[in-house]
Parts: structure tokens; C-alpha cells; sequence
């Protein structure tokens, strides 16, 4: 073998010197919003598991059955012969959950967006794009090879000038998570709606933080924002709020079919695992007759989140989320804080460049209908405890 490796020593130590270095862990996850690190206990707030179902037993049992039906992995693409009776079935369900004709899965939520990005622009067309999307829209953005516009969705007016500048391009796409990962903010939604159609764009949410969280029926932040019928690409994943693994999208039979054909992801990758598909269905049938567990979730994030502006944190007052950053701008710093938070038996995202920009490093925290009031509250003490001692002014 030729020594044409040193390189990738020289490049770790210098991500370690800039505190950007990330280590593998393994962490046991536990039943009621509970994980094992290390043999120790504690309390997960950094999963995005938001209504505790990847730990209900009704999913664990479809996803056992299935198993013992179907085997444990599609053995093949969809097109080819992956496709089971537990896809088709899962695939009826969400659009049925989703109201609209059909819906197709995804390995992941990440191939989903890239899949349906690369499939409806090209080379001749114009991508529009927020300046805080998930690396998998931004990654569709850049291999669809259609001109890049990143915008701020704090300045639309900027947004409406590129388009008008696009106007005589193939076609138009704005491209928008519909609640930020990392911010817990959502888009303005009905705003980017009103620019699609004055600019004849189309219009993409992923909906991967907001399925099965918002909306009267769960569907997400289109539903619950009203303009659901405005949107023409609309992503949700499985591997969130659903506690499974996967993704989808749910649309007319015609943007099915033409995803079917086109969307390389779903093409070439191994269809889903049958058991993840029947836990996936088991959770949509949860989300769609038990309303509570996220009218409950999102009470409690109010309540958490008025707690942590009253104590003067730097959070981001405007999200609306089960999605709660802490500002901390250095990583080593962010680090520091989320190890202490551990010491205490609360696990916390550390997040870093480059999840998020240079500068805005945090912790992370997200909360789940597994959280009660009194967890939340032990939770706010320590947070306040561990920010005093380790981060002093935050
Ligand atoms: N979109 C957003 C906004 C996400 O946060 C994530 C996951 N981090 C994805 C898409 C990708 O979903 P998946 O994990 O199912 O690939």
C-alpha cells in the first residue's frame, strides 16, 4: 500500500485543535426517554423521539411480527422486488394520514429530499434555497446542478427579487425545511407560499421535525400553518416523531409516479426493511387516534420554553418546536456544558460546525411526551446549575 494517507492524520488533529473533533459513542437507549451511557443512567433530551414511540410496545410488536413474516431486509430496490405488502400498506397509510393520492418511501428522510430535489430541477432551472436547510436539501441543491440562490428567510424581499431575476428559467423551486433542526423555528410559510404562486415557483417542505408534532391531525407545520394545499412537494420522515427509520413524500399519483421513476435514491437503494415499515405504520395509527401525546408535548415545550427566557438563557425565543438551542458560540465550550449536564444524568446535544455556522455553537436539547413536568423541572435546575458554573454570562 502506498503512504499517501498522512493527510487525514494532519486534518483530525487540526479539527481536534479547532475543538470541531467528534467522537463515536454508543448509547443503550431506554424505555420512557431514558438512556445508558457508559453503564450510567440518565435522561435523554438530545433524541429527536419526540413522542417516546420508537419505545411503545405496540411498534416494537408490528415490527417483531413483521420480522418473523418478512425476514429482517428487503433484499432489493423497491422497483425490483423489495417492494412488500408492508410497503404498500405503510404507502396507503401515509397518504391516507397525509390526505393526498399517494406517497412513496425512502431509505432515509435525507435521500427522500435529495431524491425529489434532483428529480424536478435540472441543469436549466433555478433553486432557491434557505440559508439554514438540512444538509440534505442542500446537497439535492447542489447536485440538481440548477442555479443556487441561498436566501435569508428573514429578508423575503430579497427571495422575491432572485425570483423575479429567474423569471425566464425552465422552472422555479424554493426549497425550505418547515421547522429548523437546529433553530426550532419554522419557515413563514404562508409568505413562501404567496411568493411561489406570484413567480409560478414550486413550492418544497421537509417536514422532517414537524410530522406527527403539529397540525390538528399531526401532519405537520403545513397543516397546522393552513396552507397544506399550497405545497407541492411535501417530505416528512420516519425516523423522528414516528421513532422508525425512513422517509417519504406524499403528493399526487402523478408526482408518485414520476419520483417512481426518477428519484435515484429510491431506484437504487434497497427498499426499507419490512419490520421498519410495519412500526412505521403502527406509529402512524398511534399519532392519528392518541392527539394528546402531542397536544401534551407541545404544552410542555410553552411552559419549558418560557422558563428558559425567564432565566435569561440565549435561546431562540421564536422557535416553536420540541427543539431548544442554548447559544454557547464556542464549541469546546458547548462541550464542556453538555459533559456537565451528563455528570447530573441529562444527556444534551454538544452541536458544532458544521451542523450549524461558525460561531453558533450550542447545546441542543429536545423534549419528548416522555419528559413530565417534574423531569422538565430537575431538568431547568441543572441547566442552570451546570450554565453558572461552566458557562458563566450564557
Ligand atoms: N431533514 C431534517 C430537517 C433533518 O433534521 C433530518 C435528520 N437530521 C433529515 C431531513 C434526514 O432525515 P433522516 O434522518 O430520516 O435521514
Amino acid at each position: 500500500m502506498s503512504n499517501a494517507l498522512p493527510w487525514i492524520n494532519e486534518e483530525l488533529e487540526e479539527i481536534e485543535r479547532r475543538g470541531l473533533r467528534r467522537r463515536r459513542r454508543m448509547v443503550e437507549p431506554l424505555p420512557g426517554g431514558r438512556c445508558r451511557i457508559d453503564g450510567r443512567e440518565m435522561w435523554n433530551f438530545a433524541g429527536n423521539d419526540y413522542l417516546n414511540l420508537s419505545q411503545d410496545p405496540r411498534v416494537i410488536a408490528a415490527a417483531q411480527q413483521a420480522a418473523a413474516e418478512a425476514g429482517t431486509g428487503a433484499t432489493a430496490s423497491a422497483l425490483i422486488c423489495g417492494r412488500t405488502q408492508w410497503h404498500a400498506r405503510l404507502e396507503e397509510q401515509l397518504a391516507e394520514f397525509e390526505g393526498t393520492e399517494s406517497a412513496l418511501l425512502f431509505p432515509t428522510g435525507f435521500a427522500a429530499n435529495m431524491g425529489v430535489i434532483v428529480a424536478v430541477v435540472g441543469r436549466e432551472d433555478a433553486v432557491f434555497s434557505d440559508r439554514l436547510n438540512h444538509a440534505s436539501l442542500v446537497d439535492g441543491c447542489r447536485l440538481s446542478k440548477a442555479a443556487l440562490t441561498i436566501y435569508d428567510r428573514k429578508n423575503l424581499s430579497a427571495l422575491s427579487e432572485a425570483l423575479s431575476a429567474a423569471s425566464s428559467v425552465r422552472r422555479r423551486l424554493i426549497v425550505t425545511d418547515s421547522i429548523f433542526s437546529m433553530d426550532g423555528d419554522a419557515a413563514p410559510l404562508a409568505d413562501l407560499c404567496e411568493l411561489a404562486e406570484a413567480h409560478d415557483a414550486m413550492l418544497m417542505i421537509d417536514e422532517a421535525h414537524a410530522t406527527g408534532v403539529f397540525g390538528a391531525q399531526g401532519k405537520g407545520f403545513a397543516e397546522f400553518a393552513g396552507v397544506e394545499d399550497r405545497v407541492h412537494f411535501r417530505v416528512g420522515t420516519l425516523s423522528k416523531a414516528l421513532g422508525a427509520s425512513g422517509g417519504f413524500v406524499s403528493g399526487s399519483q402523478s408526482l408518485i409516479d414520476w419520483l417512481w421513476n426518477r428519484a435515484r435514491p429510491q431506484i437504487f437503494s434497497t427498499a426499507l426493511p419490512p419490520p421498519v415499515c410495519a412500526a412505521a405504520g403502527a406509529a402512524v395509527e398511534i399519532i392519528r387516534t392518541e392527539p394528546q401525546r402531542r397536544t401534551e408535548l407541545l404544552q410542555r415545550c410553552g411552559d419549558f420554553r418560557a422558563a428558559l427566557i425567564a432565566e435569561g438563557f440565549a435561546t431562540i425565543e421564536a422557535a416553536v418546536a420540541p427543539i431548544f438551542p442554548i447559544l454557547l458560540d464556542d464549541p469546546q465550550l458547548a462541550v464542556r456544558t453538555a459533559a456537565a449536564l451528563e455528570e447530573r444524568g441529562f444527556l444534551v446535544g454538544a452541536i458544532r460546525p458544521p451542523s450549524v455556522p461558525p460561531g453558533t455553537s450550542r447545546l441542543r436539547i429536545t423534549l419528548s411526551w416522555a419528559h413530565d413536568q417534574r423531569v422538565i423541572e430537575e431538568f431547568t435546575t441543572a441547566l442552570r446549575d451546570v450554565l453558572r458554573d461552566v458557562a458563566p454570562g450564557s
